[in-house]
């Protein structure tokens, strides 16, 4: 494994933290990526990583991502993100939410946690009674299960990438092939559903694909299948590393646009999509809508506002396909330069020497 110095130099990041606590069986890892925009906020994943390297590998560049989406979404926070080690299914237990509060207290509101996959609202509520830095709780002023905002933001952001592939904004026919239905998946099955969409969708669960068949009338296909599904759109919304050298050439779709985090396995895996022409969107631009629902909460939540800002990602999604377009980068690297354009300008705010 490569020194840890050189993992926080290759990643940029500010600070890792480790934590373990015996008699839960918590083994957690905080990732503060950036505090440059404000405190880092950013979901908790409850995952059963195969060994200590992968759970510190999938800290770092979700917590960097954290980072590039708060930027993006124009919000006053950095970006962090931890990892428990341990299956949510099995070991999740209230004393285990307990000590993984007290970790996120110790840090003092540098993190801010909230849910991410394997964790639910009542998971926040658990470590909220340990610290007040954990957004998306259903108590004192939580805002609730963030992922129906997700799944608002990403749809916003579709109706933008199918227009920009001049598919037009209409989703009646429109066939989308949904990667994960669990959370965000279940949500914009909904969205697309009302819309008039024609469903394909896979899981590895069995009773989350048959919530969709039943409720919107999902095609099933299989977990390898989904990629070669006959489709305008595919909406990753499961795990990341999904778009790589084995599926990209497995593609059908016109656009990708979905939920999930780092879709892309490496960068070239952009530039290869941006080659064949796929309309990228890029996964932190538009699926920022829960983070600015959980952030809301700490201006005081107000709905009605916070759907405002989520309608938002329709326009940020245009504008980053349009300078993809007009400066000849794929999407993710023109979202990187408003990301770090955004970082700069704050750096310069901070450090600047008064007269
Ligand atoms: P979730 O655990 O509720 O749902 C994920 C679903 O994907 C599960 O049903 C799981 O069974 C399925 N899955 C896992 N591996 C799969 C595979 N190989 N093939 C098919 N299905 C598979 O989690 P979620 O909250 O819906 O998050 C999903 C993704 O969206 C994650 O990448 C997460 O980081 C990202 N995301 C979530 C939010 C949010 O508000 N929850 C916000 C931003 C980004």
């Amino acid at each position: 494994m490569v020194g840890i110095f050189t993992e926080l130099e290759n990643y940029g990041h500010e600070q890792v933290a480790c934590f373990q606590d015996k008699e839960s069986g918590l083994k957690t890892i905080i990732g503060i990526h950036s505090t440059v925009l404000g405190p880092a906020l950013g979901g908790c994943r409850m995952w059963p990583y195969t060994d200590e390297a992968a759970a510190l590998r999938d800290v770092l560049r979700l917590a960097r991502g954290m980072t590039y989406k708060a930027a993006v979404a124009n919000l006053k926070l950095g970006g962090g993100k931890a990892v428990i080690i341990g299956d949510s299914r099995t070991q999740k237990t209230p004393q285990l939410l307990k000590a993984f509060g007290r970790c996120v207290d110790s840090l003092g509101g540098r993190y801010i946690t909230a849910e991410d996959v394997g964790m639910k609202v009542n998971d926040i509520d658990t470590i909220r009674t340990q610290t007040k830095h954990a957004v998306g709780g259903s108590n004192e002023g939580g805002s609730g299960d963030p992922s129906i905002m997700t799944a608002f933001g990403t749809f916003q952001g579709m109706k933008a990438a199918l227009k920009f592939a001049g598919l037009g904004e209409d989703f009646e026919g429109i066939k989308v092939a949904i990667q994960g239905v669990g959370n965000v998946g279940y949500h914009l099955s909904s969205y697309l559903s009302a819309a008039g969409a024609k469903l394909y969708v896979t899981d590895i669960y069995p009773n989350q694909i048959e919530r969709v068949i039943n409720e919107f009338g999902a095609t099933p296909v299989g977990p390898d299948e989904i990629y070669g599904v006959d489709c305008e759109v595919f909406a990753p919304c499961a795990l990341g590393a999904i778009l790589n050298a084995k599926t990209i050439p497995q593609l059908k779709a016109k656009v990708i646009a979905g939920c999930a985090n780092n879709q892309l396995e490496t960068e070239s895996n952009g530039f290869e999509l941006f080659k064949r022409g796929v309309v990228y969107a890029p996964d932190y631009a538009i699926n920022a809508g829960g983070l600015i629902n959980v952030a809301a909460e700490l201006d005081g939540y107000n709905k009605e506002v916070v759907l405002g800002k989520v309608s938002q990602i329709h326009n940020t999604i245009m504008s980053i396909l349009t300078r993809s377009k007009d400066e000849g980068i794929p999407p993710h690297v023109a979202a990187d330069r408003v990301a770090e354009q955004r970082l700069i300008d704050a750096k310069q705010g901070r450090f600047a020497v008064k007269s």
